[in-house]
């Protein structure tokens, strides 16, 4: 069945071939359907003039002003040309400056004139400035053709270079309109349009790219939020009923031999409370005849892999295989070396499969996977390929969940004839009412304690003109024997200039701390594994007192002797992934310390994160806080990864108002209407199942 929305953009008027895939590897936008649903992340609002007075270091947006010239100097000549043209309206003065087209904007400035200016304001030495803004006379037909709001699209480097940036998008969209606008079908039923007094899907997809007033743009904003929450609730509370009507887990009856063993003579330490409970549930799980699909949140260092490793033992015990799946090969094989160690002592069989490994271990593994032999398989995304065959897989076990999506979970479910119970592990803990209607198919335990006798981790914030006095200290720290991480930021694995600052920041770390009286390793993620195994090696090994790396470590990595973690320009993390690294730290007896270095110059959002970890050391008073100051705009548009739902236009955190609504509405649906097959659904029934323009969910391999 062909469908217009299906068409790839490539047909689109100036598009072609080679555009059409530049903007589907930066944007993932490869149909009709993928663009029209490709959002505005924050508007331009050109209707709106600003005093110059009201511009500060926070405002980072295009702003218009209306200000007469009343200096014009011409500076230089060749090519350090420069014109500076001095603005002032009735409440300050701002400079302009233009580095190329300075003919161009010298015959159309004139002294004494007022002009409408559209740019971006800096601060330079106090003075505001704008580089190279637009200009317009007022109330000319140019000025009042463009007062109106304006989206601003996602966009990266590599866009913007081809020239593919925000402007050539709306465009794109706007052509796109005028020719797929008749086709496109209303999604929700009518009752609920009217119950929850919500546009039309036309109405709201026209206004959230072409705003008509700003009302009109909040009423489309609230239609697709509360479109995109139906869908996900619907899919997730089905999910759940499906699973408890199904009656069909693996029942592990008997706690046996290998546990028994394990409890009594073999545990490295006593299990704290928190970890106690969490194990009688997951217990409790896995006799009672259903399957279990339980969220185990509990923060950075709580001690999760023990669990996971005890809990795999229940499913040992009675005859059944059990695995886990981590999100990087560097953890898989740390879990592996834990938990091998401790099965070990108890005569179970473990393995490790990640995507290094060789074709002959790959099927040696795969021999003793069907013949029963190996009781414990961990691995990498590599574990959920159709190749890799269980004999009786039981419990399966995905460690820092958000780098799975839900569709992947799925997939493990077939594994095996009885779907596997499933323990998904997460140290990024979710505010509990939230997490209840966030995860509707996943039931919830948390680890809500450390192990005894941790000191809390001294969070300190530097500029970077105090780089010194940190060299000094981390001297000190390496002179008691401490290990020392240096982690630069990395937006995306595909940013030139961020390998550029890992690789100076390394010479400069190497030029500071000269091998043979330091020695410093390099790990990040584009290079060849063999390497980066061997850098970590020695890191864990304490054969290297430095690591410079980029957030390869950030889930999961354990150097207990590791005690100090610089993190560089800590204003570019978002504040989940900064308390992610903080934890890699303070694993051990010694006092650690996170220092956060970044410029002096920062954004109210950026300062409020990073005081905010030199304030607490919480994880779920951050996490509150993180979905509070969390949403589009942080990283320039582009989406912020770890969100499993793949939300286009809501955001979990802002939102939790339009999130319960969908979620009670969703629960009345059900109740009327399991199946969504009434006539009424039949809408709903599409959105959940086929919905392709827009969230992925796949949930038909376990329906
Ligand atoms: P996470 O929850 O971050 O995965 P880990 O499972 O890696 O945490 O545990 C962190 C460290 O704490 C490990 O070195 C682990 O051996 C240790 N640990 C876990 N539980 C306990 C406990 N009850 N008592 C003492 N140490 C513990
Ligand atoms: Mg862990």
């Amino acid at each position: 069945m062909s469908n217009i929305f299906d068409t790839s953009i490539k047909f689109l008027p100036s598009v072609g071939e080679r555009r059409a895939l530049i903007i589907k590897n930066e944007l993932k936008v490869e149909t009709f359907g993928d663009l029209l649903r490709i959002y505005p992340y924050r508007y331009l609002d050109r209707t709106k003039i600003y005093n110059i007075r009201d511009i500060s270091e926070d405002t980072t947006t295009f702003i218009q002003i209306k200000a007469r010239v009343y200096n014009i100097s011409d500076i230089g000549a060749g090519k350090s040309r420069r014109l500076d043209v001095m603005i002032q309206d009735s409440t300050g003065r701002a400079k302009l400056l233009w580095f190329s087209g300075v003919e161009w904007a010298l015959k159309k400035l004139e002294v004494g004139r007022e002009y409408i200016i559209f740019g971006k304001p800096t601060f330079f030495n106090g003075m505001i400035s704008i580089a190279h803004p637009e200009i317009d006379i007022p109330m000319s037909a140019d000025s009042l053709a463009k007062m109106s709001v304006y989206g601003i699209y996602p966009s990266t480097d590599k866009l913007n270079k081809a020239g593919l940036g925000t402007k050539f998008i709306s465009t794109l969209i706007r052509n796109l309109w005028s020719v797929v606008s008749p086709y496109l079908k209303e999604t929700l039923p009518q009752y609920l349009v009217k119950e929850n007094d919500l546009i039309s899907l036309k109405e709201a997809l026209y206004n959230i790219h072409f705003p008509q007033s700003e009302e009109k743009l909040h009423k489309a904003e609230y239609r697709l939020k509360f479109e995109e929450f139906l869908t996900i609730q619907l899919s997730l509370l089905r999910q759940k009923d499906i699973r408890i009507k199904k009656n069909d887990g693996a029942l592990f009856p008997i706690l046996g031999e290998k546990f028994n063993n394990f409890y009594e003579n073999h545990l490295p330490f006593s299990l704290t409370k928190a970890q106690q409970r969490v194990l009688k549930e997951i217990r409790r799980d896995t006799m009672n005849g259903h399957q279990m699909n339980r969220l185990l949140q509990g923060d950075v260092g709580s001690g999760k892999t023990i669990v996971a490793f005890i809990s795999m033992l229940f499913a040992i015990d009675n005859n059944y295989q059990a695995a886990i799946m981590a999100p990087t090969e560097i953890l898989a094989k740390q879990h592996f070396e834990f938990i091998n160690s401790l099965a070990d002592k108890i005569g179970l069989s473990v393995g490790l499969l990640t995507g290094s490994t060789k074709k002959k271990e790959r099927r040696l593994l795969a021999e003793k996977l069907e013949s029963g032999e190996l009781n414990i398989l961990i691995g990498t995304h590599a574990l959920i390929e159709d190749s890799v065959q269980f004999k009786n897989l039981g419990m399966i076990i995905i460690d820092e969940q958000h780098r799975f999506g839900v569709k992947q979970r799925s997939r493990l479910w077939a594994k095996n004839s009885i779907p596997p119970h499933v323990l998904v592990m997460t140290a990024t803990p979710i505010p509990r009412t939230l997490a209840m209607t966030l995860y509707g198919d996943l039931d919830i335990s948390v680890i809500d304690e450390l192990p005894p006798g941790r000191k809390p981790i001294k969070t300190l914030h530097f500029n970077d003109s105090r780089r010194l006095q940190v060299f000094g200290f981390m001297k000190e720290q390496i002179r008691l024997g401490r290990q020392v991480y240096i982690v630069y930021p990395l937006v995306k694995e595909s940013e030139k200039l961020d390998y550029k600052s890992l690789e100076d920041g390394y010479d400069s770390i190497t030029r500071a701390f000269p091998f043979p009286d330091y020695s410093t390793v390099i790990v990040h993620g584009q290079m060849k594994s063999a390497d980066k195994n061997f850098g970590m090696t020695q890191f864990v090994d304490n054969k290297a007192n430095i690591m410079v790396a980029t957030t390869v470590i950030e889930v999961g990595v354990n150097v207990p002797n590791a005690s100090i973690m610089i993190i560089e320009s800590a204003e570019r993390f978002g504040l989940s992934q900064l308390h992610q690294l903080r934890g890699r730290v303070g694993r051990g007896a010694d006092q650690s310390f996170c220092i956060l270095m970044s410029g002096d110059k920062l954004s109210t959002a950026s300062r409020k994160r990073l005081k905010a970890m030199t304030e607490t050391n919480d994880g779920f008073e951050i996490s509150e806080l993180d979905l509070e100051l969390r949403g589009y705009g942080d990283l320039e548009g582009t989406q912020q990864s770890g969100n499993m739902f793949d939300l286009k236009i809501a955001s979990i955190g802002k939102d939790t108002d339009i999130l319960q609504l969908a979620r009670v509405v969703s629960e009345n649906i059900l109740e009327n209407d399991n199946d969504l097959i009434k006539e009424e659904n039949k809408l709903l029934h599409d959105l959940v199942f086929n919905f392709k323009m827009g969230i992925e969910f796949d949930f038909s391999q376990i329906s």
